[in-house]
């Protein structure tokens, strides 16, 4: 036994139970990836002792939950369509394993490209203790990526939610970058005003979703997603625009503002840049996907 893993049933009696919560799953349209994903977490089982059944020969297996709340966990899933990563509480970004909680947005995939363009950006920028700024941070997931890819900068993390920074500090701590990042509770550059004109770069992915279009989304978002990160007012730029109109006074001459935007806004948020007249250099860039969908400027040597 070991001690995050205290109840035990026979590698057979899994084998069952996995094989009856594919059949659910199936009807629920779930894809199976994802109850091969939660007996790793809470079992410890690679998915190809679970594909090829060799998990039937194993004659105990040590589980996180007993079998009864694991069934609890999957009904979860499948009824009350609770994200997967809500239910073992992890979900994985770049090379991260970060905590989560419903108070916090489940961090994406398209939004590692932030980090990368982030850094690429900054290659013009040479010195050290350079100030960084993750607005809305949430878990902390563009924090962290930001910590750990320029190691000499202090990253300054900021939410409105206590309990999302509770979550963000915990991920800071399990990975050993807590040192780097300060964690502020405040209004998006609010408790950053001592640093006025001092920041090298922002980072920011804002709710960006319009208010009438959250009840459509996908019940796993629109269920359990914090409506705080996800609601961007009518038209969805409400934070975008807060942040064009405010951010000049903090960048440095130069400085990196990069955002994360719905499909089909990068325009209107490149005009917004355009028009406040303190940017330059106002540059749109794809996803993984190839979606439009993150918008860099920076903040006009001389204005
Ligand atoms: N990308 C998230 C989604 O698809 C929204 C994140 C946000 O509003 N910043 O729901």
């Amino acid at each position: 036994m070991n001690s995050s893993r205290p109840f035990v049933v026979s590698g057979l009696t899994l084998h069952e139970w996995y094989q009856t919560a594919k059949e659910f799953a199936s009807q629920a349209e779930v894809s199976p990836a994802e109850l091969e994903w939660l007996l790793q977490e809470v079992a410890g089982i690679g998915i190809l002792d679970l594909r090829l059944g060799s998990v039937r020969d194993r004659p105990q297996i040590w589980l996180s939950v007993s079998l009864e709340d694991l069934t609890k966990l999957w009904q979860q899933r499948l009824d009350r369509r609770m994200p997967i990563q809500y239910l073992t509480g992890v979900a994985y970004w770049r090379d991260f394993s970060l905590v989560v909680s419903p108070a916090v947005l489940i961090p994406r995939p398209e939004t590692e490209c932030l980090i990368d363009i982030a850094v690429a950006t900054s290659q013009d920028f040479t010195d050290d203790n350079q100030h960084w700024a993750d607005l809305g941070t949430g878990s902390g997931a563009i924090a962290l990526g930001l910590a750990t890819a320029l190691p000499t900068a202090k990253i300054h993390a900021v939410d409105r939610s206590l309990e999302a920074l509770s979550i963000a500090r915990r991920n800071a701590e399990r990975l050993g970058l807590s040192d780097r990042i300060t964690f502020d509770r405040g209004d998006w550059w609010e408790p950053l005003s001592a640093l006025k004109g001092q920041f090298t770069g922002m980072v920011s992915n804002p709710p960006y979703i319009p208010s009438e279009m959250l009840p459509d989304l996908q019940p796993e978002v629109a269920w359990h997603e914090p409506p705080l990160a996800l609601d961007g007012g009518s038209d969805g730029l409400d934070c975008l625009r807060h942040l064009v109109n405010t951010a000049a006074d903090y960048l440095r001459p130069g400085g990196i503002w990069l955002v994360e935007t719905m499909a089909g806004q990068p325009p209107a948020v490149a005009d917004l840049l355009q028009q406040q007249g303190q940017y330059s250099h106002v540059q749109i860039s794809p996803d993984l996907a190839g979606i439009d969908r993150f918008v860099l400027a920076l903040r006009s040597v001389e204005c």
